[in-house]
């Protein structure tokens, strides 16, 4: 049969809104200067590996190494696989590369950023192509290095991102050995309730019972609140790490809820796992998910190397976004009328020089041939929430003319320090929050 070749694939999508496309380039930008601050380095992997690499590493019990990996076979009759996630494709290239010991200059914090596969039923939130960006911690095994992963997401999310209501939620898993007990555990306890799973938890429950914890059926959740939590029956030293995090996290004012349910999915982690949520996003409501991971790169390597990280789900934090856009009242656009005869160049000369000093804040320049009453006209489509307007009165005394769209308020001829001082309420948003009344972005128009 013939397909529609007009018609993408099922599960993928094309980005042409143009809010999604600022946020995007924004998100990048973030995530970038963050990353420097950190002093973590960037990796850029491929996207195809050995389908064995993960296979191995991720655990064939899994969702993703059971059925969710784009594998085919290549010309030369090897399986490779489109990547389903960034750590192990990390992990290869760092043992590949040799990056991971302290020798000279070598860095051992990286992060990644770009698409992953996954063949997964497509719904809110999930699809088969979407972009993860990642940080990972190698040769770290200290309380604080699982503290400071943390504090980056939190400062990703609550101070960069203003998503001031995602909720993280942290359990720890331990060793493999409390892993093991307690699936016995959650074994036992199944016994009685063995008519309520399908067969596919019944199949989870044979292999990997911890993962039924995180399941989304809300008749399981329930009868598995019954449950003793898992932090409670932890070796000693697993346990003692977990308070002394909480406890971290506690003296450093980060809020989180201690969760039996948060197990992650792969295979390869322990001890401390965490994931952030948001309330928005209904089922699949993970923003982000990461924890400890000690023994992978061994799996993978041969060589003893513990590691922490988290992976970011990009589309999902947009999704987050674009709701908080929705809401919001305030934006960082300020629109320059030019309207000038004389010296028009010096507007556009402190127009740069406002750019400079502000950051954060749009200055969009209306086409300053047409007369001030257009000039207005373009302005409004834009829908900012100040005017700046330079004429040759401006120009001669050195001062300046704002309008604040929000209270109608005129400011005329005030001077430079007074205005530093009313953009300087307006540098705080790193991503332009466009208003919702109007359905344009800085002259674009938003579908
Ligand atoms: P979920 O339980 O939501 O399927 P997961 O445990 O499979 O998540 P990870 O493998 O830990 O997720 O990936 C980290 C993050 O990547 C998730 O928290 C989520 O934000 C995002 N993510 C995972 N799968 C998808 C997908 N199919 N589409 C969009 N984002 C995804
Ligand atoms: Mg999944």
């Amino acid at each position: 049969m013939t397909k529609d070749t007009t018609k993408i694939i099922r599960g993928f999508k094309d980005i042409y809104n143009d809010l999604e496309i600022k946020l995007l380039v924004d998100f990048e930008t973030i995530i970038s200067n963050i990353s420097k601050q950190y002093g973590i380095n960037e990796l850029r992997p491929p996207i195809l590996e050995r389908t064995e690499l993960f296979e191995r590493s991720i655990g064939t019990d899994t969702e993703i190494g059971n059925k969710e990996m784009y594998s085919f076979e290549d010309k030369n009759s090897e399986s490779i696989s489109l990547r389903p996630e960034g750590t192990v494709t990390c992990v290869r290239c760092v043992i590949e590369n040799n990056l991971i010991y302290d020798r000279g200059i070598k860095r051992k914090k990286y992060w990644y950023y770009g698409p992953m596969f996954r063949r997964e039923r497509p719904q809110k939130g999930r699809f088969r192509q979407f972009n993860q960006f990642g940080i990972e911690y190698f040769g770290f095994d200290d309380i604080n290095s699982d503290l400071e992963v943390i504090m980056f997401g939190n400062r990703l999310f609550k101070k960069e991102l203003g998503i001031k209501d995602a909720k993280l939620h942290i359990n720890s898993i331990g060793n493999a050995e409390d892993r093991k007990k307690y699936g016995d555990t959650i074994k036992s306890f199944l016994k009685k309730h063995t008519k309520i799973l399908t067969e596919d938890q019944k199949k989870t429950l044979n292999r990997n019972p911890i993962r039924l914890l995180d399941t989304k059926s809300e008749t399981l959740r329930e009868i598995l609140y019954e449950l003793p939590n898992l932090i409670d029956m932890l070796s000693i030293k697993s346990r003692k790490r977990v308070e002394d995090l909480l406890e971290k996290l506690n003296q450093s004012n980060i809020e989180y809820i201690l969760d039996n349910s948060i197990v992650r999915g792969l295979d390869y982690y322990n001890d401390t796992v965490f994931e952030w949520k948001h309330k928005s996003l209904g089922s699949q409501d993970a923003i982000c998910a990461g924890g400890r991971y000690d023994s992978l790169v061994n799996k993978i390597g041969k060589i003893d190397v513990p590691a922490v990280g988290f992976a970011v789900g990009v589309e999902r934090v947009l999704l987050v976004l674009r709701e908080s856009y929705k809401n919001a009242k305030e934006n960082n656009i300020v629109v320059i009328i030019n309207y000038a005869k004389k010296d028009s160049v010096k507007c556009l000369m402190k127009t740069e020089k406002l750019r400079d000093q502000f950051n954060k804040i749009v200055f969009y320049s209306t086409n300053s041939s047409s007369t001030l009453d257009k000039q207005y006209k373009q302005a409004e489509k834009i829908n900012p929430n100040y005017i700046l307007y330079f004429g040759d009165e401006e120009v001669r005394s050195d001062k300046y003319t704002i309008k604040i769209l929000k209270d109608g308020i005129k400011h005329e001829q005030i001077s430079e320090s007074e205005l530093i001082e009313i953009l300087k309420r307006i540098n705080k948003w790193a991503i332009n929050i466009p208003k919702k009344k109007k359905n344009f972005y800085l002259g674009l128009r938003i579908i």
